[in-house]
């Protein structure tokens, strides 16, 4: 008899078994839900998500609901096998269980050896996305074309045009019932969860996920370029794709989603300029993230030591305190939602952040937190080296640190908040343009390897004009913007 394959809550689409009638082992362990409060909605999908597999593979899989992964795993008898953890707790914790084989990682289209390579050729440069996309497409024989040369370059759409066709809606079934029953209870013991409860937003299932890729694929991928870099007030999705959960909770597999993007393009249903950076967020993004995660290992993150903690408003999604309108809205839709698209959480909550030396892990331990895709894996490089500005080793980093007028010129949020975006001083001040020159005064000496914000500094480094700033955003302190 094959050992029974342990599905962990990332790990629940077909691409994680090998055959049909091999016996599986699901486990709903509380623990996961009591270390540190998690939004509401991302509990609710991840229990959704691990009942609705336990009930599609039916007499072959047992789910053992308990306290620890432990006390379940002791109640087994026979041999059991997990495929590698995506999370370094996780794969130290499948490393100590007596006679549990660790199968290798799953869920990715570049091998760890593979990256290995890649990564030991480049021994004394830095390591890049962009350099490890371009070897990833040769790999996998990804958009080969005879043209060659880069798509050309469509004008992005306004973020005010015609939303596009939203996915067609999740009906939530009697399995989200029980579900959302538990976690009140749960709520009732004193297990703490941030943000709301709401409707389940995302797939829970790989049918479900497997429909909304085909949604997207026909209806906003041809646009998804034009999309990608706005933010709009009126439209949170605009044309994102909104799968980042159904990866990362392993419903949908990489590989053929990137293979049905390339046939978009191939059979003239998207244009490549549109097809190539969806292409490159899951084929080069998301696996540079996952490797970088192992490749580097737990080092710590150099640079300036930023520890300021989280506020309270900002920690428990407090939207309603905030006036700032682009800030009000993200933290809103992440209260309301735990989901926005990249832009606004880079550009808003992490550059933010940034501004006010938070302290980066802390930050990226709330964005997994808060978020239904959030793992330690994408939080580590992306809010730790790329949103704050720490050194990960060999990583060439850049801090994602930009003001009002940047945030005005990819979004309608300016026009209608009591801030005026180019204002860096008085009553009308926006947060982010004080935050923005605050952040370039204390960072100086780093500043010179990179020409756009040295340029900045150049521009505005008046004294008199940066004791006024400096002094007015120490007033400002960790009060809600
Ligand atoms: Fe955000 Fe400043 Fe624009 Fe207001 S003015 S929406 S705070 S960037």
């Amino acid at each position: 008899m094959s050992p029974r394959r342990w599905l962990l809550a990332d790990q629940l689409g077909p691409h994680f078994l090998d055959d049909s009638d091999q016996p599986v082992l699901l486990i709903e362990a509380r623990e996961l839900f009591r270390r540190r409060p998690m939004h509401r909605q991302k509990a609710h999908l991840i229990l959704s998500a691990l009942r609705h597999r336990a009930a599609e593979l039916g007499d072959r899989a047992v789910l053992l609901r308990t306290g620890t992964f432990r006390e379940a795993l002791d109640q087994l008898t026979g041999p059991v096998e997990v495929c590698h953890p995506h999370s370094r707790v996780g794969l130290r914790f499948a490393r100590s269980v007596p006679g549990l084989a660790v199968l290798p990682p799953r869920g990715f289209v570049t091998s760890q050896a593979d990256f290995a390579a890649w990564a030991e050729q480049r021994r004394r440069g830095p390591l890049r996305m962009v350099d490890f996309y371009r070897h990833a497409l040769r790999r996998h024989g990804v958009l080969a074309t005879s043209a060659g040369g880069a798509p050309a370059r469509r004008r992005p759409r306004s973020a005010a045009a015609q939303p596009l066709p939203p996915p067609p809606p999740l009906v939530e079934d009697e399995i989200d019932v029980q579900v959302r029953r538990d976690l009140d209870r749960w709520a009732a013991d004193g297990v703490r969860f941030v943000g709301r409860d709401g409707p389940r937003r995302h797939p829970a299932t790989h049918a479900e996920a497997e429909a909304r890729l085909t949604h997207f694929l026909a209806h906003r991928l041809p646009e998804y370029d034009r999309y990608a870099d706005v933010m709009s007030v009126h439209d949170p999705l605009l044309a994102h794709s909104a799968l980042s959960s159904s990866f990362n909770l392993g419903l949908l597999d990489p590989a053929p989603a990137v293979r049905a993007a390339e046939k978009a393009w191939r059979d003239g249903a998207a244009p490549r300029a549109a097809v190539e950076p969806f292409i490159r967020g899951l084929l080069g993004w998301r696996e540079f993230l996952w490797q970088l995660y192992w490749y580097l290992g737990p080092r710590r993150a150099g640079g300036p030591a930023a520890t300021e903690p989280l506020p309270e408003w900002f920690a428990e999604l407090d939207a309603d305190a905030v006036e700032a309108r682009c800030l009000a809205d993200v933290l809103a839709a992440v209260r309301d939602g735990a989901w926005t698209h990249h832009v606004p959480r880079l550009l808003v909550l992490g550059n933010y952040a940034l501004q006010r030396d938070w302290c980066p892990t802390e930050l990226a331990d709330w964005f997994r937190r808060s978020f239904v895709d959030g793992t330690d894996w994408v939080m580590n490089a992306t809010v730790v080296g790329m949103s704050q500005y720490a050194d990960l080793p060999r990583v060439d980093t850049r801090p994602y640190a930009v003001d009002g007028s940047d945030i005005d010129e990819i979004s309608d949020y300016c026009t209608g908040c009591r801030y005026v975006p180019e204002r860096a001083l008085g009553d009308l001040a926006c947060p982010y343009t004080g935050g923005f020159e605050t952040f370039l005064f204390r960072n100086r000496e780093r500043l010179v390897g990179d020409p756009r914000l040295a340029a900045e500094l150049a521009r505005r480094d008046d004294p008199e004009h940066r004791e006024a700033v400096l002094a007015q955003e120490e007033k400002r302190g960790s009060t809600p913007p």
